[in-house]
């Protein structure tokens, strides 16, 4: 029995990219890690085209931008170009100026083969000494809202100082037990995807969709992991996937009738038998509350950003990088300051809803796309997104009035951005407002 009890500093629960970004950290800190992770070896991760400020991120880990090009882990991504179906195609680029003094800001981020990076990091997380468990957590134990132990499916009893809960939004562990409040954006979703071979991949990622006129906006995304290896995925409200799956379709004919709607795509699909594609469903939602005296939660089980932000890595690795300060700093006294926590909630609250919010009302929501057009809308989303971003990576606010300030600026825009979705709804067309989710 002794033998299946562990005792450590921290014990990280999950060991996806914010599982493994926490890990490293608290290991660099000084601190004795254990991280637990029952899917290694599973090969469906995604999440590949990355927001300009997950790069510094990144590298803060042990992984440069030259380094994960050299490795083949990653492509350059140096343009969002939105592609519709009636052949026009806008290029959201940074312009060049930005790059050059006195603003200098890196103008290129990355695609990364999502497997590869995952290898990278467990190969550092091994050499900082964190010990890796291949087990599930099963059980939580508690008193009032401290964590006391944990038990895994393999019958190991697990005791820590603190926990990181990184388990991803499907088994958000720590928010399911201790019943946290959420707040969701527009309807379930699904996305399928699988990868091609192609002769012709640009350094960008595309979106391609139909642009003003459906009322509630599906896409399919393009995103070159390797130079000659496109990820092609299909994202679509659930329940538009449910009447096809009710009239008899299967995933996979729904994901090839899809993609054949698109001329580079339907050669794609007609001269290449891809895997069975892979599917997920999500939907984007932030929990409040997340941290307690001796946790907090981190990454996707905290908050899930819409993949159409390209923002859910840039997420996972904040989180991990804050959270850890926070745990490091406050190590010795045995509980998280309750001021300093409470700044990493607003803080990753306010970034998600901003993120959720504006992606919803400005792009999936039809009101908005159809006063201005898609291509003035994907503006309105990608300028105040891009910018805060940034201000957020130079920043980096932390204590009261930093996050107090920088979260109003979100709310500000998150207040403008409905209150704008309001006003076209208003004097729009009925027919364009059918289908109603942004909450
Ligand atoms: C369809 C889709 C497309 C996306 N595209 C992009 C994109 O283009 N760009 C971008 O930046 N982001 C994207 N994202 C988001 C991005 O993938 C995630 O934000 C990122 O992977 C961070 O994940 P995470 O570590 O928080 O969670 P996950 O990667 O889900 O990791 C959680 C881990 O916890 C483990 N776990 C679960 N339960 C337990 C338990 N009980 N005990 C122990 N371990 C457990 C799981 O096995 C899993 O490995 C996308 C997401 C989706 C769904």
């Amino acid at each position: 029995m002794q033998e299946n009890l562990i005792r450590t500093d921290v014990t990280v629960i999950g060991g996806g990219l914010a599982g493994m970004a926490s890990s490293i950290h608290l290991a660099r800190a000084g601190l004795d890690v254990l991280c637990i992770e029952p899917a290694l070896e599973e090969g469906s991760v995604v999440g590949e085209s990355l927001d300009w400020s997950a790069p510094e991120l990144l590298r803060a880990l042990g992984l440069p931008m030259e380094h994960l090009i050299a490795e083949d882990i990653a492509t350059w991504k140096r343009h969002v170009v939105l592609q519709l179906w009636d052949g026009t195609a806008y290029d959201y680029v940074p312009g060049p100026w930005l790059g050059r003094s006195p603003w200098n800001i890196e103008l290129r981020t990355l695609h990364v083969d999502r497997a590869r990076l995952r290898n990278a990091l467990t190969m550092i997380l091994l050499q900082q000494g964190v010990t890796l468990l291949d087990d599930r957590v099963s059980a939580v134990d508690r008193e009032k809202r401290q964590v006391t132990a944990l038990t895994t499916q393999g019958g190991k009893r697990i005791s820590s100082s603190f926990y990181v809960d990184a388990s991803g939004f499907a088994a958000s562990l720590f928010s399911r037990i201790f019943q946290l409040p959420s707040h969701h954006y527009g309807p379930r979703k699904v996305a399928i995807w699988s990868y091609f071979d192609v002769s012709d991949a640009i350094e960008g990622t595309t979106l391609h969709a139909e642009g003003a006129r459906p009322p509630y906006m599906d896409w399919i995304w393009e995103i070159p992991i390797h130079p000659r290896t496109i990820s092609v995925g299909y994202v679509a409200p659930g329940e538009t996937i449910r009447a096809w799956r009710q009239q008899g379709s299967t995933i996979d004919e729904i994901y090839r009738e899809r993609l054949s709607r698109i001329p580079r795509f339907r050669a794609l699909v007609e001269s290449q038998q891809s895997a069975a594609p892979l599917v997920t469903s999500y939907r984007c939602s932030n929990y409040r509350n997340i941290t307690g005296p001796n946790w907090l939660v981190v990454g996707e089980a905290a908050a899930m950003v819409d993949p159409m932000t390209s923002n859910g890595v840039t997420a996972a690795l904040r989180h991990a990088d804050e959270g850890s300060r926070l745990i490091a700093r406050s190590f010795h006294r045995g509980r998280l300051p309750r001021l300093a926590a409470a700044m990493y909630n607003r803080r990753v609250i306010e970034l998600a809803r901003f993120f959720n919010c504006g992606i919803e009302k400005v792009i999936y929501d039809a009101p908005i796309r159809n006063a201005i057009g898609v291509v003035n809308a994907g503006e309105v989303y990608t300028i105040p997104a891009w910018l805060m971003n940034l201000f957020y990576s130079r920043m980096q606010p932390r204590g009261l009035f930093g996050t107090g300030l920088f979260c109003l600026a979100l709310q500000s825009l998150r207040f403008a951005a409905s209150f704008f979705h309001w006003l076209c709804r208003r004097f729009s067309k009925p027919s364009t407002a059918r289908m109603e989710f942004a909450s």
